[in-house]
């Protein structure tokens, strides 16, 4: 077991993390204190009290946090805040709860990062690995904190979905298997606008990585083979591609169309996958990204076809809602950047009314344009500014209506759309302008298709 050699630390934020981190911290006998900028969420004030760790809401008391040894930061409190730039001028170690969590077990670790594709490649290799009899915990962004499963339900492997964020503040974080499901712009006004200081950020997840351990990239993103030549990786690299490959090559690829290979490194020991559940190309990768780390785990070919073959579709990731008099309606309200939904449009098989927007997060829509020529007969625009859409779509020659909510938006895509054609609602953009998240998007999408 590693050590963390602090006393005194101080936790950021005081969500599923930050709580997480402090139950840890406390159990391994750290001296703690939580301080939250803005209002705890009632679940987690109440586990704080109950554990007795002390914090604050609503402020930083800054002399407290900067006379810590060590600080733990919530990925969602930006590395540029005035308050981390005065802890970086003290030098205090900043760590994610990743990083901390990671220094108290020895469980090997297999994470997945990536700009799309994240959840659905960790549920996919949870899945596997569950059917087959492994006693393993899923965490990182989804679920139950890393720390809080290692402080109260250690396990003796772990799956992990891990946001470029969480990443920031990781240094000898070292996954076993290591997953970069690819790299395309988001979140780019947290790294300068600068797409290398992002894909510098994904690259961490291998920076600690050794020779004996290994890392899973998608072979065709281009982004990604600059970020691996830009940040060499030490780990056993592994690709994962949908083109055809020499027989020998290990790695993930294509046998035909419709069929997979998975060959191992050194054995050359390969398998054939006929039958993937999740539709769509980008879900072929994640696919043959979580069925090739599930094999590098000794998952028996068997139990990976079987998983692969009956894995149920995420909630609002292309998610099949109802089909009324003819039409499907489908729920892709997570698909909050413009690759997502690229790969959504080029996955349809029906003419599709295309409902789109929300916050622009620097999109370039240009690369939509031919999917929208060939696939979408009509736009329906979701959102309180919809004018770079307009822009960008109004010369497409479909025709493109604006709408200020979903009930609106349901309606004018129904009467917009016939027998045997879909309704897609991808939005390319974040969903704060008239919903809470995109969970709340895809839910009034839903109940509006419902109440048809
Ligand atoms: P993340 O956790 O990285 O946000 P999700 O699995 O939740 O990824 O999927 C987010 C959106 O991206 C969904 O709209 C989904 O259909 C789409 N998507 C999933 N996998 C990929 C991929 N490999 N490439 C591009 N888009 C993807």
């Amino acid at each position: 077991m590693r050590s963390v050699p602090y006393t005194s630390l101080v936790i950021l934020g005081g969500g599923e993390s930050g709580v997480g981190a402090a139950i840890l911290a406390k159990e391994r006998g750290h001296a703690v204190f939580v301080s939250d900028g803005g209002s705890l969420k009632e679940k987690y004030r109440k586990q704080l009290q109950q554990e007795g760790i002390a914090f604050e809401e609503g402020q930083h008391s800054e002399e407290k946090i900067l006379h810590a040894d060590l600080v733990i930061k919530s990925p969602g409190i930006s590395n540029q805040s005035p308050l981390l730039k005065k802890i970086a001028e003290k030098a205090i170690p900043v760590w994610s709860e990743i990083e901390f969590a990671f220094h108290y077990t020895d469980s090997p670790i297999l994470a997945i990062t990536g700009s799309n594709g994240k959840t659905t490649t960790t549920s996919l290799l949870f899945h596997i690995l569950r059917q087959a009899g492994k006693d393993v915990g899923l965490g990182g962004n989804i679920g139950a904190s890393f720390a809080l499963q290692v402080a109260r339900h250690p396990k003796p492997l772990y799956v992990l979905e891990i946001s470029s964020f969480q990443l920031d503040n990781c240094y000898s974080f070292r996954p076993k298997i290591a997953i970069l499901v690819n790299i395309t712009p988001d979140h780019l006004d947290q790294y300068n606008h600068q797409l290398s200081q992002y894909a510098a950020s994904k690259m961490r997840i291998a920076q600690a990585q050794q020779p004996e351990d290994y890392f899973l990239f998608c072979a065709d993103d281009a982004e990604t083979n600059r970020a691996m030549i830009a940040h060499p990786v030490r780990a056993i690299s592994l690709p994962f591609s949908l083109h055809t490959a020499a027989d020998n090559q290990p790695g993930a690829f294509a046998l035909t169309p419709t069929s997979y290979r998975i060959t191992l490194p050194n054995t050359l020991e390969t398998m054939r996958i006929e039958e993937l559940a999740l539709q769509g190309k980008h879900n072929a990768y994640n696919s043959l990204a979580a069925g090739l780390a599930a094999r590098l785990m000794d998952v028996r070919k068997e139990a990976i076809r079987e998983s692969l073959a009956h894995f149920e579709s995420l909630e609002h990731r292309l998610e099949p809602v109802a089909t009324i008099h003819g039409i499907h309606f489908i729920n892709d309200s997570k698909a909050t950047n413009v690759n997502s939904t690229y790969y959504a449009l080029e996955s349809m098989t029906h003419p599709v009314v295309w409902i789109v927007g929300g916050v622009d997060k620097g999109n370039d829509y240009a690369e939509l344009l031919p999917l929208v020529a060939s696939k979408v007969k009509a736009i329906v625009c979701l959102g309180i500014d919809n004018s770079k859409l307009l822009d960008a779509f109004g010369n497409a020659h479909v025709p493109v209506v604006e709408v200020r909510n979903m009930a609106d938006a349901v309606k004018a895509s129904y009467h917009f759309a016939g027998k045997g054609d879909a309704v897609l609602l991808s939005p390319c953009c974040a969903s704060f302008d008239l919903f809470q998240n995109y969970e709340d998007r895809g839910l009034q999408f839903k109940s509006a298709v419902r109440s048809l």
